[in-house]
């Protein structure tokens, strides 16, 4: 892996914190993906092969204390105990859904805690993590989208949620992996703050720390066009889109980002994501099913003619109700329909099962705790507005 220098340092930088040792600033390690790690110990007079060392101690034995690092000196332990540490956040809850589905939620400080979701599956286990502490895009039929926004999340803090669930989940090295897919689907816009998520995707990817593969870590967006052509080049992941509406109308009100990045600028970036990829990238478009709102057939008959020839997999998710919400989820014959519909035009498509809804777990209905720095005015977009896009 090739160290970036400017990336490197300003990751560095914000790294650098101060811990509860009277004044003594130490650098945070979690966050830090293979080649700043590298960087890292070749600043503080030691040689690069160390970082492999610790990130695995860190990541794949989720030890936190430098004194656990037996292959280390003890000279070395000691250097970083004074100069280092691996922060880790509070579990302010944990929750359990019937289905086996289980929510953390985690204190990022003193104001502001997000949520992250793990959901078992018969032959996977999935990881769904935050990137942001609320979300500033306002998606009308997202929970967290209507709580307002305070900050992006910083390496550590997004890497933290997988540390810890693996911690909690009890996975140990060389076993079958409990946590066997990652999607930055939690709360926030991952793409508004690459600077923080694609060194997070690099450490779970790398072979050092989770090891999981491009297919297996998926980031989903909705819809920063720039971003996404530098996924490509800088990450290499999955993608997914929230598209939900097949034409700009009604995108513009269920995702306002449309107004900004249209339709037009999307699918032909998306078109750039999969060309000279591997022979079976794709994206994955997700459709959340409103009643009366995006899912009658001529809807269906739209999103078809946009995605054309387009390398893709449709998700359709059923809307999952949060309080004050004014959609509702569309009826199972509606969907089926729907699903017809696509079929017929030749997409592939899947219909979502809904998992963790009796602890609030479910697609849409993160919320965390977010301290609103936007101090918006929640306004609703009824259905009356919406129904006869
Ligand atoms: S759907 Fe995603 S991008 Fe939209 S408001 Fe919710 S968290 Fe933000």
């Amino acid at each position: 892996m090739e160290l970036n220098d400017n990336k490197t340092q300003n990751t560095l930088e914000s790294s650098t914190e101060r811990s509860t040792e009277k004044s003594v600033v130490k650098t945070d390690l979690l966050g830090m993906d293979r080649a700043m790690m590298a960087a890292y110990f070749v600043e503080i007079g030691e040689k690069p092969f160390r970082a492999t060392q610790v990130m695995k101690w860190v990541h794949q034995m989720g030890v936190s204390d430098f004194d656990g690092m037996s292959n280390l000196s003890k000279a070395l332990r000691e250097k970083l105990k004074r100069l280092a540490w691996v922060r880790t956040p509070k579990i302010l809850a944990e929750q359990y859904s019937d289905d086996g589905t289980i929510k953390w939620l985690l204190e990022m400080d003193h104001h502001n805690a997000v949520e992250t979701v793990f959901i078992p599956e018969k032959n996977r286990g999935t990881l769904c993590i935050s990137s942001q502490v609320g979300c500033a895009l306002e998606c009308r039929f997202c929970s967290t989208g209507q709580q307002g926004f305070n900050r992006n999340l910083e390496n550590w803090e997004i890497i933290a949620q997988m540390w810890v669930a693996n911690k909690a989940l009890g996975c140990k090295p060389k076993e079958e992996r409990r946590i066997s897919n990652v999607v930055f689907m939690g709360m926030g816009e991952p793409l508004l703050n690459v600077t923080h998520t694609f060194p997070v995707a690099r450490i779970l990817m790398d072979d050092f720390a989770y090891g999981l593969s491009k297919r297996r870590v998926t980031i989903s967006t909705a819809g920063v066009v720039p971003a996404i052509d530098k996924i490509k080049t800088e990450v290499d992941v999955s993608l997914a889109i929230s598209l939900h509406a097949p034409n700009n109308r009604l995108r513009d009100c269920l995702v306002p980002l449309n107004k900004k990045y249209p339709l037009e600028r999307l699918i032909p970036s998306l078109y750039r994501y999969v060309e000279g990829g591997h022979s079976k990238k794709h994206v994955t478009i997700e459709y959340v099913m409103l009643d009366q709102v995006n899912d009658r057939v001529e809807h269906g008959h739209e999103l078809v003619a946009l995605l054309g020839d387009l390398a893709c997999k449709v998700n359709l998710i059923p809307f999952n109700p949060f309080p004050n919400t004014d959609y509702k989820r569309s009826s199972n014959n509606a969907i089926h329909r729907f699903r017809a519909v696509l079929e017929e035009g030749g997409l592939n498509v899947t219909v979502r099962k809904t998992r963790g809804e009796d602890i609030d777990a479910a697609c849409g209905q993160l919320a965390g705790k977010v301290a609103d720095r936007t101090k918006r005015t929640i306004h609703r977009v009824t259905l009356d507005q919406t129904v006869n896009f």
